[in-house]
C-alpha cells in the first residue's frame, strides 16, 4: 500500500502563516485517512518557520528552481528572505517521501511551498502566475506525482494505476 503525502493544512492543522488551517473534506481524502495512507507534512514548519509567520512569495521574476539553487529569495511581507527555510522544508518533504516510498502528493494550491499549478508573483498584491512552489517543484523533480486539493479524483486514479503496476 502506497502512502500519500498531504499538506498538513489541508487536514485542518493550524500551520498556515496566519495560524489557521485549510481543511478540505473529500471522499477520496476520507478513504485515504481511513486506510492509514495519509502522511501529513507542512514544509514551512519542517523548515523551521513558526506559526504565525509573515506571508511569503517567491521574488518577482524567479521560480522555485532558482530558490532551490540559491539564486532567488522568498520574500516575506516584512522584507525578509525565507528562502533558506523553504529549501530546508522542501528537502525535509523529499526525505519524508523517500523514507516511505511515497510516489504521490496532494499539496495546497497557490502556496510558495506547496503550490503545484500556480503561485503568487512576488509582489504581495494577490497576482497569480503559473508555476510551482519550492516543495512541489522538488518533489516533481524527484519523480513524485504532485496534485492540488482540486484534483483528488486524479490523484486517486494515479494511485490506483501505481498500485496496479501501470506506472513506474
Ligand atoms: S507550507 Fe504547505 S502545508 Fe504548510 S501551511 Fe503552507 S500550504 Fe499548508
Amino acid at each position: 500500500m502506497f502512502h500519500v503525502l498531504v499538506s498538513s493544512c489541508l487536514l485542518g492543522n493550524p500551520v498556515r502563516y496566519d495560524g489557521r488551517g485549510a481543511a478540505r473534506v473529500h471522499p477520496v481524502l476520507a478513504e485515504w485517512r481511513a486506510q492509514g495512507r495519509v502522511v501529513a507534512l507542512c514544509p514551512e514548519m519542517a523548515g523551521g518557520l513558526p506559526v504565525p509567520r509573515p506571508p511569503a512569495e517567491i521574488e518577482p521574476g524567479a521560480d522555485a528552481r532558482a530558490v532551490l539553487e540559491g539564486r532567488a529569495r522568498v520574500l516575506t511581507l516584512d522584507g525578509g528572505d525565507a528562502g533558506p527555510a523553504f529549501v530546508r522544508g522542501a528537502r525535509a518533504a523529499l526525505q519524508a517521501a523517500r523514507e516511505r516510498d511515497i510516489r504521490i502528493a496532494v499539496l495546497k494550491e497557490g502556496s510558495p511551498s506547496c503550490g503545484s499549478g500556480y503561485v503568487y508573483d512576488g509582489t504581495h498584491t494577490g497576482a497569480r502566475q503559473p508555476g510551482a512552489g519550492v516543495t512541489a517543484w522538488l518533489l516533481r523533480q524527484a519523480g513524485l506525482r504532485v496534485f492540488s486539493e482540486h484534483e483528488w479524483e486524479s490523484a486517486q486514479t494515479c494511485l490506483r494505476e501505481l498500485e496496479a503496476g501501470l506506472l513506474g
